[in-house]
């Protein structure tokens, strides 16, 4: 069978480990970080992306550690713009906010259990493709493969070594985070977001188990314009809690009482590729379509990433790889283009100067009253969708 080199164990790079190697190829995994801690903020998982976890056995290690999310809420002012809930789709349907750290950690665990070789502490900086094999250069040495997995991640630079027409472009806003404790939060199933226009956004998501403390844990999105990163990081958490103050004071009460509270940076790209292979090397999850989070799909993306390209993969020993891959791209083609056309769409709307929240309000409050809208938006949300004009899609069509 096929040896597989993954890079990168991230999301993508290690479901796609779990998945390859119950087919009994043999998978090595370098990762370039020593101790995986658990960092990060909350991770909303969509059906989809649970459709995934359930495949690898660990969608119920996760529900003990997530919460249930009902319902997306969004007030602009005192008025109640955004109003999703999943279960209108489907009575079985909700999302799973995570702690990213958690779902890491699971998989991680799971691949080991499974015999993955993981290389920690030790990243790829290169390959070499011959046309028998690949040759791939890692911090410690070189060794051989039949394919590699580039899942490093959107700032990959692995990825540039390819022959294939690409382009990253940094987001002009990002956000802070904070992961906070709090044992009665009023909305313990609902991802709430309070908006001024589009200039202004505040959100908190239930993040189900703190993996630091064993409590119950909430994180706190507060959207930022690059060109106030340094600014804001002066100001540190006082000068943060007196912005969100009149916005939603009980969460600036929240935020200036939690102990020893991580505030963070995080920042977005958007990356294209024109083609997700070449020849033995395949690029997989961010690495391959990194987006804004807005819509709360790339997670989903590259666990529904690793399940396909081991559908693509499965066979005898003899596979060829370069069609394999080829598959694999064609596979994943609509369903990646649609959801990267709606976050570009859809992430101005919510982060920019330009005057476009009543475009969004609009066209969320016309949703909120013409059902068939209203489902297209929640297929959406759900990462059901391949393409516009597919009206009825479903998961299992992934
Ligand atoms: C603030 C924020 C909120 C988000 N919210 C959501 C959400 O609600 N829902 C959702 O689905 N997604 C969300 N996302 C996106 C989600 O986190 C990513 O899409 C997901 O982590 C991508 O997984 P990945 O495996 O492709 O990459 P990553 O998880 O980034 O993993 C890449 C791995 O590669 C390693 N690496 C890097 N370079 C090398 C190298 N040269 N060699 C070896 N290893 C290397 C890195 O250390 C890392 O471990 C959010 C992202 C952010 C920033």
């Amino acid at each position: 069978m096929p040896h597989f080199v993954i890079a990168g164990a991230g999301i993508g790079g290690l479901a796609a480990a779990i998945f390859l190697v119950r087919q009994g190829h043999q998978v090595t995994v370098f990762e370039h970080v020593a101790d995986p801690t658990p960092v990060g903020a909350g991770l909303l998982l969509q059906p989809s992306g649970q459709e995934m976890l359930f495949e690898l056995g660990l969608l119920d290690s996760v529900r003990r550690l997530a919460a249930v999310v009902h319902s997306l809420e969004g007030y602009s002012g005192r008025r109640k713009t955004l109003d999703l809930h999943y279960h209108s789709v489907h009575p079985d349907w909700s999302g799973l906010g995570v702690h990213r750290a958690q779902l890491h950690r699971t998989l991680l665990f799971a691949a080991r259990e499974l015999g993955v070789s993981i290389k920690l502490g030790n990243g790829i900086d290169d390959f070499k493709q011959c046309s028998t094999h690949l040759i791939v250069s890692h911090q410690q040495g070189e060794c051989n493969a039949d394919a590699l997995i580039i899942a490093n991640g959107t700032r990959s630079k692995l990825r540039e070594n390819l022959n294939v027409k690409q382009s990253y472009r940094p987001y002009p806003w990002g956000a802070y985070w904070a992961v906070l404790d709090h044992d009665s939060w009023p909305f313990p199933h609902q991802l709430m977001q309070r908006y001024r226009g589009s200039r202004v956004m505040l959100g908190v998501l239930p993040t189900g188990v703190n993996p630091n403390t064993g409590k119950t844990c909430y994180s706190l999105f507060w959207s930022l314009h690059r060109s106030l990163f340094s600014i804001r990081q002066n100001e540190g958490l006082a000068g943060l809690v007196e912005q969100i103050r009149p916005i939603w004071p009980e969460v600036a009460d929240w935020l200036s009482q939690a102990p020893k509270t991580e505030i963070a940076i995080a920042e977005y790209a958007d990356v294209r590729m024109s083609s997700y292979h070449q020849d033995r090397v395949l690029v997989i999850g961010d690495a391959a379509h990194s987006m804004s989070p807005q819509l709360g799909q790339g997670a989903n993306m590259a666990l529904i990433d690793a399940k396909i390209l081991a559908e693509c993969v499965a066979g005898n020993a003899s596979i060829n790889l370069h069609s394999a891959f080829a598959r694999y791209s064609e596979r994943r083609r609509k369903h990646i283009a649609y959801y990267q056309m709606a976050s570009r769409i859809m992430t101005p709307l919510y982060q920019s100067y330009f005057p476009y929240a009543w475009i969004r309000d609009a066209g969320t409050m016309l949703g909120r009253h013409l059902p068939p809208i209203y489902r297209q938006y929640m297929l959406t949300l759900c990462g059901a969708k391949q393409g516009v004009w597919d009206l009825k899609a479903h998961i299992d069509a992934l």
